[in-house]
Protein backbone atom coordinates (compact mmCIF):
# COMPACT_ATOMS: atom_id res chain seq x y z
CA UNK A 1 0.00 0.00 0.00
CA UNK A 2 2.76 2.43 0.06
CA UNK A 3 2.68 2.78 -3.88
CA UNK A 4 -0.31 4.31 -3.73
CA UNK A 5 0.39 6.44 -0.99
CA UNK A 6 3.15 7.57 -2.48
CA UNK A 7 1.44 7.70 -5.94
CA UNK A 8 -1.66 9.86 -4.00
CA UNK A 9 0.97 12.55 -1.92
CA UNK A 10 4.08 12.54 -4.26
CA UNK A 11 6.89 15.23 -3.31
CA UNK A 12 3.88 16.15 -1.07
CA UNK A 13 1.61 17.51 -3.17
CA UNK A 14 -2.05 15.59 -3.71
CA UNK A 15 -1.01 13.46 -7.12
CA UNK A 16 2.26 15.03 -7.58
CA UNK A 17 0.21 18.50 -8.35
CA UNK A 18 1.24 22.11 -7.33
CA UNK A 19 -2.21 23.30 -6.68
CA UNK A 20 -3.40 26.80 -7.01
CA UNK A 21 -6.91 28.19 -7.69
CA UNK A 22 -6.33 27.93 -11.55
CA UNK A 23 -5.43 24.49 -11.07
CA UNK A 24 -8.27 24.22 -9.51
CA UNK A 25 -10.37 26.11 -12.57
CA UNK A 26 -8.48 23.14 -14.91
CA UNK A 27 -9.54 20.35 -13.18
CA UNK A 28 -13.18 21.78 -12.34
CA UNK A 29 -13.39 22.32 -15.96
CA UNK A 30 -11.70 18.91 -16.83
CA UNK A 31 -14.75 17.40 -14.70
CA UNK A 32 -17.46 19.04 -16.29
CA UNK A 33 -16.45 18.92 -19.66
CA UNK A 34 -15.65 14.99 -19.03
CA UNK A 35 -19.09 14.24 -17.27
CA UNK A 36 -21.09 15.25 -20.50
CA UNK A 37 -20.33 11.34 -22.09
CA UNK A 38 -21.94 9.81 -18.86
CA UNK A 39 -24.66 12.39 -19.33
CA UNK A 40 -25.28 11.45 -23.12
CA UNK A 41 -24.25 7.98 -22.36
CA UNK A 42 -27.11 7.14 -19.72
CA UNK A 43 -29.88 9.06 -21.75
CA UNK A 44 -28.90 7.04 -24.37
CA UNK A 45 -28.93 3.49 -22.35
CA UNK A 46 -32.16 4.65 -20.93
CA UNK A 47 -34.10 5.21 -23.96
CA UNK A 48 -31.84 2.41 -25.88
CA UNK A 49 -31.09 4.83 -28.85
CA UNK A 50 -28.58 7.56 -29.53
CA UNK A 51 -30.18 10.48 -27.43
CA UNK A 52 -27.97 13.75 -27.12
CA UNK A 53 -29.72 15.71 -24.20
CA UNK A 54 -29.60 19.27 -23.70
CA UNK A 55 -27.48 19.03 -20.97
CA UNK A 56 -24.42 17.55 -23.01
CA UNK A 57 -24.34 20.82 -24.64
CA UNK A 58 -24.38 22.94 -21.04
CA UNK A 59 -21.94 20.64 -19.91
CA UNK A 60 -19.85 21.32 -23.17
CA UNK A 61 -20.08 24.80 -22.69
CA UNK A 62 -19.39 25.50 -19.23
CA UNK A 63 -16.88 22.81 -18.71
CA UNK A 64 -14.70 24.76 -22.34
CA UNK A 65 -15.26 27.52 -21.03
CA UNK A 66 -13.46 26.63 -17.77
CA UNK A 67 -10.64 25.21 -19.71
CA UNK A 68 -10.55 28.43 -21.90
CA UNK A 69 -10.12 30.33 -18.79
CA UNK A 70 -7.28 28.03 -17.44
CA UNK A 71 -5.89 28.57 -21.01
CA UNK A 72 -5.92 31.96 -21.55
CA UNK A 73 -4.04 32.03 -17.63
CA UNK A 74 -1.45 29.62 -18.58
CA UNK A 75 -1.05 31.75 -22.02
CA UNK A 76 -0.76 28.36 -24.17
CA UNK A 77 -1.87 29.07 -27.82
CA UNK A 78 -2.68 25.30 -28.59
CA UNK A 79 -4.89 25.01 -25.57
CA UNK A 80 -6.51 28.33 -26.13
CA UNK A 81 -7.12 27.52 -29.71
CA UNK A 82 -8.52 24.43 -28.71
CA UNK A 83 -11.02 26.03 -26.36
CA UNK A 84 -11.75 29.09 -28.51
CA UNK A 85 -14.32 28.65 -30.60
CA UNK A 86 -15.82 25.46 -29.29
CA UNK A 87 -18.58 27.29 -27.67
CA UNK A 88 -20.33 28.25 -31.00
CA UNK A 89 -21.67 24.62 -32.16
CA UNK A 90 -22.61 24.12 -28.41
CA UNK A 91 -24.71 27.49 -28.65
CA UNK A 92 -26.14 26.81 -31.57
CA UNK A 93 -27.25 23.15 -30.81
CA UNK A 94 -28.86 24.57 -27.31
CA UNK A 95 -30.76 27.17 -29.67
CA UNK A 96 -32.01 24.48 -32.19
CA UNK A 97 -32.67 22.52 -29.52
CA UNK A 98 -34.69 24.87 -27.69
CA UNK A 99 -36.41 26.21 -31.42
CA UNK A 100 -37.15 22.17 -31.68
CA UNK A 101 -38.60 21.91 -28.14
CA UNK A 102 -40.77 25.02 -28.93
CA UNK A 103 -42.41 23.63 -31.89
CA UNK A 104 -43.73 20.49 -29.98
CA UNK A 105 -47.19 20.14 -29.17
CA UNK A 106 -48.89 18.75 -26.08
CA UNK A 107 -50.83 16.36 -26.30
CA UNK A 108 -54.73 17.84 -24.63
CA UNK A 109 -55.69 14.15 -23.56
CA UNK A 110 -52.27 12.97 -21.75
CA UNK A 111 -50.06 15.59 -21.86
CA UNK A 112 -47.65 14.52 -23.47
CA UNK A 113 -45.29 16.58 -25.86
CA UNK A 114 -45.47 15.43 -29.20
CA UNK A 115 -43.10 16.45 -32.45
CA UNK A 116 -44.17 19.15 -34.49
CA UNK A 117 -44.36 17.04 -37.65
CA UNK A 118 -47.24 14.30 -35.44
CA UNK A 119 -50.50 14.55 -36.24
CA UNK A 120 -51.99 11.74 -33.52
CA UNK A 121 -49.93 11.53 -30.06
CA UNK A 122 -47.80 8.42 -29.83
CA UNK A 123 -48.55 7.79 -25.77
CA UNK A 124 -52.27 7.82 -26.24
CA UNK A 125 -53.50 7.72 -29.92
CA UNK A 126 -55.45 11.67 -29.72
CA UNK A 127 -55.73 13.35 -32.38
CA UNK A 128 -53.47 16.46 -32.10
CA UNK A 129 -55.02 20.31 -31.91
CA UNK A 130 -53.34 21.96 -34.51
CA UNK A 131 -54.53 19.29 -37.56
CA UNK A 132 -58.01 20.17 -35.96
CA UNK A 133 -57.36 24.11 -36.10
CA UNK A 134 -56.14 23.38 -39.99
CA UNK A 135 -59.35 20.78 -40.94
CA UNK A 136 -61.37 23.72 -39.20
CA UNK A 137 -59.95 26.52 -41.45
CA UNK A 138 -60.68 24.47 -44.67
ZN1 LIG B 1 -51.70 11.69 -25.63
Amino acid sequence: MDWLKQWIWYNGNFLGIEWSIWKIVGWLGNAVFFSRFFIQWYATERKKQVVVPSAFWWLSLSGSLLLLVYSLRQRDSVFIFAYAFTWIPYIRNLMIHHQHKEAHTGCPACGRSCPPTANYCAACGNRLQRDAGIAAAQ
